[in-house]
């Protein structure tokens, strides 16, 4: 070692010290802001609490109580909600940020992968995160990019790097289904044509698509168990099973193993009886499930994520098959989702946004779970804790709690009385910076 590279090791060690003491003062440093809460909803009680203090230090909660009891801290950053009502930032469990709600006029979703670059898609998922934020949607769990590979990873980095505004993001990257189980559909045999999904067949292939999305970046795997739907035989709602058990375990044994998570599309029949058997972790959609089938997810602690809205869009015309497909699939999906709801299954607020465009509001999915007998808190919890349990991010997601992140939004009414308030985030701050301050139109 020459006495240059000491000189530069000399400095390096410094510099690595005083990072140290950097890090030691940095508690200190960190601002601190100041929230006065009118009405309080926490996330995870069963009840709100008025003239609340939520006191926030750097990017996480430092504590909430009593605004008569609460010191505010010197030189803190006083924020006024007291004329409102003040929840954790909402948390929407399935969604596509890499689709638009395709227009079948336009060329549907074939078009957007035969004909769109994927900088064109991923330009317009940067204004899907955005508006997601917007509605006070500080996390998505956003359930695969249908066919731009791992774009949602990019921008989930672009968001965490500061370039652009967005919530927290969990994402599926690539999705997996198998051969004849998801479009592009319908082509000349002749032709290879893109795929929305990664096509797997067989355990060894199902295994190896796990390891290289959960390599490349999966935060969850997304599996499709069904594709397609139509009226069965006794006027029940049938679909294709897509996986065999055999290549679902050995997905979900993978993704298991790095301590991930497996979500399983499923409508109904076979297929949904497979991702039970198959230790799926959360049912998407779940449009008819038997009492049975209910059952074996209270036992086995498998979450609902039933995506209601979307499927009052785009009926066919009554008495065509497509119509009376579209129509049970609705009222089907109705029953499944009281009959969950009676028994107790875990439910988590998912719209499946994307599959509808963007410009739609995301919260319009409340009422229909208030309207199916789910209570306001209870949806609310949907919408926070209770998918923070199921993202493994109890404590530090869709609560307001000391240690949480600072994920805070603000509605001017009671959405105790009115679940539509939760269409009127006025307020946003994502991880202790104000996103949107409430300035009234
Ligand atoms: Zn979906």
């Amino acid at each position: 070692m020459t006495i240059k590279s000491w000189a530069v090791l000399a400095i390096l060690l410094a510099m690595g010290s005083s990072v140290a003491q950097d890090k030691g003062a940095t508690p200190q440093m960190k601002a601190f802001t100041v929230i006065r809460a009118g009405t309080l909803i926490d996330g995870k009680s069963d009840s709100s609490r008025h003239d609340q203090v939520i006191v926030i230090r750097g990017n996480l909660i430092d504590s909430v109580g009593d605004a008569a009891s609460t010191k505010i801290p010197q030189g803190a950053t006083v924020i006024d909600l007291s004329k409102a009502t003040v929840l954790p930032g909402l948390i929407d469990s399935h969604t596509h940020i890499l689709l638009q709600g395709e227009d079948p006029a336009e060329g549907g979703y074939d078009a957007n992968i035969l004909t769109y670059p994927l900088s064109l898609r991923a330009a317009r998922a940067t204004v899907s995160v955005r508006r997601a934020l917007e509605q006070g949607f500080t996390l998505l769990r956003d359930l695969e990019t249908e066919g731009a590979g791992y774009a949602d990873v990019g921008i989930k980095q672009a968001i965490d790097g500061g370039y652009i505004p967005g919530p927290r993001l969990r994402v599926a990257t690539r999705a997996i289904s198998t051969t004849g189980g998801y479009p592009l559909e319908g082509y000349a045999p002749e032709l290879e044509m893109p795929k929305g999904v990664q096509i797997v067949d067989g355990p060894v292939e199902a295994r190896k698509a796990a390891r290289e999305q959960l390599d490349h970046g999966a935060d969850w795997i997304k599996v499709y168990m069904t594709h397609r739907s139509w009226v069965g035989k006794s006027g029940e709602l049938a679909s294709q099973p897509t996986l065999t058990l055999e290549e679902l375990k050995a997905i979900v044994d993978e993704t298991h193993g790095w301590g991930k998570k497996v979500a399983c599309h499923a409508y109904s029949g076979i297929g949904l009886q497979r991702a039970l058997d198959g230790g799926c972790d959360s049912i998407e959609h779940g449009l008819q499930i038997s009492d049975a089938q209910i059952a074996q997810m209270l036992k086995q602690g498998t979450w609902y994520c039933p995506t209601i809205s979307v499927y009052y869009t785009d009926w066919g015309p009554p008495g065509s098959p497509e119509g009376q497909r579209d129509r049970l699939r609705a009222s089907a999906h109705e029953d499944s989702f009281k009959k969950a709801l009676k028994a107790g299954v875990k439910i988590v607020f998912g719209t499946d946004i994307g599959g509808i465009p963007w410009t739609e509001p995301i919260a319009q999915e409340f009422p229909r779970m208030v309207d199916l007998g789910m209570s306001p808190m209870e949806a609310i919890k949907a919408a926070t804790s209770r998918a923070g349990e199921m993202l493994d991010m109890s404590g530090q997601v869709g609560v307001l709690a000391p240690g949480a992140y600072a994920d805070i939004v603000a509605v001017p009414g009671d959405p105790l009385k009115d679940i539509k308030e939760l269409g009127n985030v006025e307020f946003v701050m994502k991880d202790g910076k104000v996103f949107k301050s409430g300035d009234r139109k």
